[in-house]
């Protein structure tokens, strides 16, 4: 049977991560998920190291934290969204409180609150230290298992969106199979392992973002892509690189070269510390954490392994002690900016489309995001998203079986993203990826991705940022790109139909 008769007229979530998880909780009817392997694995969300960002300190206010994301996201950001999602933080906090995660407390009543690098107040809330992202997501798997309503369909996922006349009427499944519903959210987390060297999971290569743009849906902002300072430097063999988090250097870890001396401020934004590891490395230096406890005012108070004990293990994984030496660091892929252009309710520009976390653009985080806003990103859209949903009529279904879509390559290309649109970009670089990628977009989704970024890349003649042009000085018109696959010329490539 290829129409998932059962199902039809329900909302599909597709992706399984926090954002897919909140929207399914707040929903208040009948719903799918998919996910491609068992609930939570394969998710960025489950690796969060940091912690979830809110305003809920003493000494912090959600101006304060409107502000640090402001400043963070370089003139980009847009404000009604920095200041609704930012102002939701406290009531997303206590919201997952009640659900059960189990937030470090400092005493009884008050969480233990992290600084992280470009917040100007301690303001992260973790979980057993670098557990953060695992202990949240247990908390909400534990609540989806218990609603029958919420029904997770494992090992699969969503392959193309099928939308007539502007409007969503189905998906396709990897499984050959077709849902018929006029609701598709989509939470399929970003794009980063597009790139050689990403943090993010395997399976974060931007599909559910190529299978929006494909039915129509405007994209946004695709040229930002945030590289974390410090990825542990080592051989995975092709797996992700394990990250070492901002928290370890809030916590007083420094950043110094093979001499042991310092290079930069470590406490800057991401990409301000990303170039400055960058332009380090590119001298032929080798570049380092020492996050070993201080004895002069330099490094961690307390031991590491007792305050990073997950990110000890990655270390001493790859023979590396942390609390008596210094860990070999490089910058890594980390979290992509841009996606699929959504507004504050999570509705993309395809009627029946709506987009949650990182796949998604709402212009929270501009042209850089500020760390561990994502978390709550995912969360608070997620929500946004379901309560949208609930107010949206119920339509019945007539959608036929449509004609079965052609299968989509997903080839890798990590390399020539790497060295076209990386840390330090330039006109003939992104042109030559853009070349390379834009002929093999019609049948291949992660060609269609970096295609649209290397554009939006190339377009972008400005360094704003995590977006550093080095044929190109900051300019003082602050400006968004929008656009469809049609606006690029990629849309006579893109159909799925063969
Ligand atoms: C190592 C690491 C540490 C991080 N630390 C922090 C932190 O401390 N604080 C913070 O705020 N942010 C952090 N981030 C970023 C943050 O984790 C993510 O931005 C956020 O979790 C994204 O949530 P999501 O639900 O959108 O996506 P994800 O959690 O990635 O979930 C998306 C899911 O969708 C699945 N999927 C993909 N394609 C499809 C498809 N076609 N159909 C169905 N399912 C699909 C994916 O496999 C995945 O399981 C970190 C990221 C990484 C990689």
């Amino acid at each position: 049977m290829m129409t998932l008769t059962r199902f039809a007229g329900w909302p599909v979530i597709a992706g399984a991560g926090l954002a897919g998880l909140s929207a399914a909780l707040h929903l208040d009817r009948p719903c799918v998920v998919l996910t491609p392997g068992a609930l939570g694995e394969e998710a960025a969300s489950m690796l969060a190291q940091g912690g979830f960002a809110a305003a809920v300190g003493h000494d912090d206010s959600i101006s304060l934290h409107v502000a640090d994301t402001l400043a963070a996201g370089d003139g980009l950001c847009d404000r009604k969204v920095v200041e609704t999602i930012i102002g939701a933080g406290p009531s997303a906090i206590h919201t997952l409180l009640g659900w059960g995660v189990a937030f470090t407390r400092k005493g009884s009543d008050t969480l233990d609150l992290h600084l992280e690098a470009a917040h100007s107040r301690a303001r992260i809330a973790h979980v057993r230290g670098d557990g953060s992202g695992a202990g949240i997501m247990q908390a909400l798997i534990a609540q989806v298992r218990n609603l029958p309503r919420i029904v997770v369909l494992d090992g699969v996922t969503l392959e193309h969106i099928h939308a007539v006349d502007g409007r969503v009427r189905g998906v396709w499944l990897n499984t050959g199979q077709f849902i018929p519903t006029n609701s598709c959210i989509l939470a399929s987390g970003g794009a980063g392992a597009l790139y050689a060297g990403a943090t993010s999971p395997n399976s974060n290569t931007g599909r559910g973002m190529a299978a929006a743009a494909r039915a129509g849906a405007q994209l946004a902002d695709m040229e930002f892509v945030q590289f974390h300072p410090t990825a542990l430097n080592v051989e995975t063999g092709g797996a992700r690189l394990p990250l070492i988090s901002e928290a370890v250097r809030g916590a007083g870890g420094v950043l110094v070269d093979e001499t042991g001396e310092r290079f930069t401020d470590e406490l800057q934004s991401r990409d301000r510390v990303s170039r400055a590891i960058a332009g380090h490395r590119s001298e032929g230096h080798q570049v380092f954490l020492d996050a070993r406890t201080g004895k002069s005012g330099k490094g961690l108070k307390r031991v590491f392994s007792r305050q990073f004990p997950g990110i000890a293990l990655s270390c001493l994984h790859y023979g590396i002690d942390p609390d008596r030496e210094l860990i070999p660091v490089r910058p890594a892929v980390h979290y992509h900016m841009g996606g699929v252009a959504t507004d504050l309710h999570g509705r993309a520009s395809l009627s029946g489309l709506w987009a949650c976390g990182e796949v998604a653009c709402t212009g929270l985080h501009g042209a850089n995001r500020l760390a561990s806003n994502s978390l709550l990103e995912a969360f608070v859209m997620g929500r946004s998203v379901a309560w949208d949903v609930n107010n949206s009529p119920r339509e019945r279904h007539s959608c036929q079986d449509p004609d079965r879509p052609v299968r989509m390559g997903a080839a890798s290309f990590g390399v020539q993203m790497e060295k076209g649109a990386g840390i330090l970009r330039d006109q003939d670089g992104l042109g030559a990826l853009s070349s390379y990628l834009a002929p093999l977009a019609g049948r291949d989704d992660h060609a269609l991705v970096g295609a649209a970024i290397a554009s939006a890349a190339l377009r972008r003649c400005e360094s704003r940022g995590s977006h550093w042009r080095i044929d190109c000085q900051m300019t003082a018109r602050a400006e968004r790109f929008h656009f469809t696959l049609k606006d690029i010329g990629l849309q006579e490539r893109s159909s799925v139909y063969a």
